[in-house]
């Protein structure tokens, strides 16, 4: 039995030295940590300087040079032994992601999960990264196609997953052959010292054929992810956070023809039906609008009500939305955490304010008295899609909008300018499978009788227009992190040419 402590100060330093991370890291630095739980600092860790930066880049370029030259299967034993440390570390680590982040102890441990999920993708993917043989039109030739390795792999990641989304990249990066060089969030920074120990923990188990710097941590704010960006041995950076963020990073990354994978932010919607399972979808959307306290980039911000439905679904949230227990994310039966910083809780403020100058009727919302920033999550009827519900204000407030037809409900979902998640309840399969067509959702993920929260690492996940177009995690992803190289290869002694074009000297 593990010690816990009351106090989230101690608690968070307790498991930081269980999990390996040194007393030294944690002593003497500028950047603060804190734990939303109760506002406190819990200690302040050092950000690295541009020039070791530098030099940590350029170490991980040297472990790349050696790492690409091992054969796939056996850097998916790296990665294997460091999902094993992540079985081992599950409790303490999901706790600490608690502690840092706020989000409730199921919703640490499960990110955990995530991450030994992505392991063993990865694992399995180290024996089928398959290029095709393709049909060439000359004679006595072979055409394939190869996938190598791109190098360091630059991955900037935000505070609402602070680990799972490096393990999204890293797991696929290395198996394909890559360095990794993280910029976590500087308002998490101790669950990624806690990873980094993780890491090198499994390195150390694999032996010298892991070589040093094959993943460096980067602590710091934007101006040290920005030096990623800017960095020529950087070819892909792996950005996930604001649109905010997106737009200053993607033009920099194409002003140099780097690889950008941006994963941005979200608007995500739902629509009820009319023959929707109401207790299924009532489910569905209090998880989806108000798990992670509304701090997912995934979290359902907007939902669209058949006009038949909508006064029993409105009251049936109205019920589950006066029950949610908000409060310390570690105690049992509490579903809503704290939000992230002060800022959060003015940005919500700030939203619901203007919501109601919109003609906005707003449901809870209020703050909690207590230290750390805590929120009763709102329930927003709106009469239209006025500008604050258009865009993402990360916090948990659902605007609830009627719809008469389908396609005027499409439309409106498709008329935010992200295009991350979204979701139909419906029991029609004509309903379903319009919202799953070339004329349905825009977004990157479509779900029907799901929210659109909590994917599986299965599937390709990321979105479209302001969220950026990136994909990540499952499916075919791992091309990203690849580059291909078509060969074409002449075992005849003739040397026709492609398209019969005649070159005779
Ligand atoms: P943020 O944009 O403030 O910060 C994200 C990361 O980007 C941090 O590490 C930050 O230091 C870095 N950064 C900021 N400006 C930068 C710059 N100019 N150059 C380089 N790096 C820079 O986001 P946040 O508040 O941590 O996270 C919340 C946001 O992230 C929401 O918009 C949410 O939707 C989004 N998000 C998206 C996904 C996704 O997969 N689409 C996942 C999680 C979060």
């Amino acid at each position: 039995m593990t010690e816990v402590f009351e106090n989230p100060v101690q608690d968070a330093l307790a498991l930081l030295a269980r999990l390996g991370v040194s007393r030294l890291a944690l002593e003497g630095g500028d950047l603060p940590a804190h734990t939303p739980i109760t506002g406190e600092e819990i200690c302040r860790v050092a950000s690295v300087s541009p020039a070791e930066a530098s030099v940590r880049i350029g170490g991980a370029h040297a472990a790349f040079l050696a790492w690409r030259r091992l054969p796939a299967p056996r850097r998916g034993e790296l990665v294997r032994l460091f999902g094993e440390e992540l079985r081992t570390a599950k409790a303490d680590l999901g706790r600490l992601v608690t502690l840092e982040a706020g989000k409730v102890l199921s919703e640490g441990l499960g990110e955990v999960q995530e991450m030994i999920d992505i392991c063993d993708f990865a694992v399995g993917l180290s024996r089928q990264l398959y290029g095709l043989t393709l049909a060439t039109e000359r004679p006595d030739h072979r055409m394939m196609e190869t996938w190598h390795p791109l190098g360091v792999v630059g991955v900037i990641s935000a505070f609402n997953f602070p680990v799972a989304v490096w393990s999204w990249n890293a797991a696929l990066a290395l198996v394909c052959g890559n360095a990794v060089a993280w910029k976590p969030s500087e308002k998490t920074p101790l669950t990624a010292l806690a990873v980094q120990a993780l890491f090198e923990r499994a390195a150390a188990r694999f032996g010298p054929e892991a070589p040093e710097g094959l993943c460096v941590l980067l602590q710091g704010g934007a101006d040290i992810g920005a030096l990623l960006v800017d960095d020529p041995r950087v070819p892909l950076v792996s950005a996930t956070g604001s649109t905010a963020m997106g737009r200053k990073v993607a033009p920099r990354l194409a002003a140099r023809f780097a690889r950008a994978l941006l994963e941005l932010g979200g608007n995500n919607a739902a629509i009820v039906a009319p023959s929707a399972d109401l207790e299924l979808a009532v489910r569905a959307v209090a998880f989806s609008a108000m798990g992670t306290a509304g701090q997912r980039c995934t979290t359902l911000r907007r939902l669209f009500v058949h006009e038949t439905r909508y006064d029993e679904v409105l009251s049936r949230l109205k019920a589950v939305y006066a029950r949610v227990r908000v409060g310390d994310p570690r105690e049992e039966g509490v579903l809503v955490g704290p939000l992230i910083d002060p800022a959060a809780g003015e940005a919500m403020a700030a939203a619901l304010a203007e919501a109601e100058r919109a003609g906005g009727r707003i449901h809870g919302g209020g703050p909690l008295d207590r230290p750390g920033v805590f929120v009763r999550p709102a329930l927003v009827e709106m009469p239209g899609q006025a500008e604050v519900v258009l865009r993402e204000t990360f916090a948990p407030i659902l605007y609830v909008m009627r719809y008469r037809d389908l396609a005027g409900a499409i439309a409106a979902q498709n008329a935010a300018p992200q295009g991350l998640s979204s979701s139909i309840f419906t029991r029609d399969l004509q309903e379903a499978e319009r919202f799953l067509s070339a004329e349905g959702s825009d977004c990157g993920i479509a779900n029907v009788n799901i929210g659109p929260s909590g994917a599986e690492i299965g599937g390709a996940f990321g979105g479209e227009k302001e969220t950026g177009g990136g994909r990540e995690s499952g499916s075919d992803s791992w091309k990203a992190y690849m580059r291909r190289a078509t060969n074409t290869i002449n075992y005849g002694s003739a040397l026709p040419l492609a398209q019969g074009v005649s070159f005779e000297v």
